[in-house]
């Protein structure tokens, strides 16, 4: 399964060229590969420009161009704002959006060639295919993966680990800042791996030259002044370097680790990087640097092999690491998965189902503990979605769409995308309530 390619012409003034940014992000970030030619791949979109005859000629010949060598074609911009134009000359533009019509130029390419959502491979949740607000985006700094985790197919799929400079991650991450992005989710599959495929590559910025290194590109984006969240870090012991950054408020105190287990015989069977770090120890270094860190993580349980004690072994990890956001999947044979051939039994069904009840429910248990430690506290809370002087926010603790919400009243009108002081009321185990004051 290969990922839908997009060839994207983007022309214009830099208002422009901030769209074309925020589109190909997104295009990025559902797993659309950007293709450097029109022929051969699966779809084309031109960001036009309205504003000179000679720019809107230029946009037909572009439009034209595209058809030619491709013959399915997205139009936007500002020449989309007058759709009879293009019409005229190119009666077979499959759809045409104006200006600014991030969420309409998506809805089109989701028509023209639906994102292949695998929830085995893809970096965001199946919801998360739905159009991002515009005061956040999610920033893709890698493409592929060196590790080899026997349950997963990324690699064989996607190849090896291909990191973007640095600089193109950062001249991407301020564009989107100026565009009025507030919150950038960093993203890729192994963002701690970051630049090793460079070797640290030094490239330019600005007048300075920066490394594709994590640290390095987390110092720089948290320079952008917006609130940055790291996503698919592994405990590799060079993670703790971006402790202080949190602990200064440069980048958000959040951690997506996808631990997997906590059981050494399974995370070995899963051939997990930094498997053998001891994760409790290195959680607990962290928050001594950086007390208010949040963790999130994913699990898988029934993992071929997993013994009862395996498991009771992750229980007691959940209860003692606290981590405030916990995934679980029950383990699946995917095709084409190494974990397939280790010769370990398969687990039955019901012990599956019966370990992942028992997941959750510790977890549970643990979540609904560190969210009533926030009761009472006044945080920072940026703002999703607002209807009048009601509305639903997240804290700096809580991913878009796989963690909690604070659900907010005020008495001034909300609006979406800003942060606001909320006085935290009450909790449950997943969402905070309170006032904005
Ligand atoms: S780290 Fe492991 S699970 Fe993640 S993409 Fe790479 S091989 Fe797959």
């Amino acid at each position: 399964m290969s990922a839908p390619r997009v060839s994207f012409v983007s022309l214009g003034c830099p208002k422009a060229l901030v769209d074309s940014e925020r589109i190909v992000t997104r295009l990025r970030a559902e797993g659309y590969e950007i293709a450097r030619k029109h022929d051969g791949a699966d779809l084309v979109v031109v960001n036009t420009c309205g504003f000179l005859d000679s720019a809107r000629d230029e946009s037909l010949d572009a439009i034209g161009n595209a058809l030619s060598e491709n013959g399915r074609v997205i139009v936007t911009g500002c020449l989309g704002a007058e759709p009879e134009v293009i019409r005229q000359r190119h009666p077979n533009v499959l759809a045409i959006t104006g200006p600014q019509a991030y969420e309409s130029v998506m809805a089109a390419v989701h028509e023209a060639v639906p994102p292949k959502h695998d929830p085995l491979i893809d970096l965001l949740p199946p919801q998360g295919v739905k159009l991002t607000p515009r005061h956040y985006a999610y920033l893709k700094i890698s493409e592929g993966c060196n590790n080899r985790c026997t349950f997963c197919i990324i690699p064989s799929l996607r190849g090896d680990l291909v990191s973007r400079p640095a600089a193109d991650v950062l001249r991407e991450a301020e564009r989107l800042a100026k565009a009025g992005v507030k919150e950038i989710m960093v993203i890729s599959q192994d963002t701690s791996a970051y630049g090793i495929d460079l070797k640290y590559a030094e490239s330019q910025y600005g007048d300075r030259t920066v490394r594709a290194k994590f640290y390095d590109l987390a110092k720089e984006l948290g320079d952008l002044g917006i609130w940055v969240r790291l996503h698919y870090v592994y405990p590799y012991p060079h993670v703790t370097e971006v402790i202080p950054l949190m602990a200064e408020g440069k980048i958000l105190p959040y951690l997506d680790i996808p631990f997997q287990h906590a059981s050494p015989a399974v995370l070995k069977n899963m051939r997990r990087p930094a498997h053998g770090e001891k994760t409790l120890e290195r959680i607990r270094s962290w928050r001594e640097a950086c007390p208010d860190l949040a963790i999130r993580s994913t699990f898988i349980v029934g993992f071929p092999g997993e013994t009862e004690k395996d498991f009771e072994l992750l229980l007691d990890w959940l209860s003692e690491a606290k981590i405030e956001r916990a995934g679980c999947f029950k383990y699946e044979p995917v095709k084409g998965a190494r974990s397939n051939d280790l010769g370990l039994p398969e687990l039955p069904q019901e012990v599956k189902e019966s370990r992942w009840h028992r997941f959750m429910q510790r977890q549970q248990k643990v979540s609904a503990a560190q969210q009533q430690k926030k009761v009472g506290k006044r945080l920072p809370v940026i703002i999703d979605e607002a209807n009048g002087t009601a509305g639903k926010g997240r804290t700096k603790y809580d991913a878009p769409e796989i963690d909690g919400a604070v659900h907010i009243t005020s008495r001034r009108p909300l609006r979406a995308g800003e942060i606001v002081t909320v006085k935290i009321d009450r909790a449950d185990a997943y969402d905070l309530y309170g006032q904005a004051v």
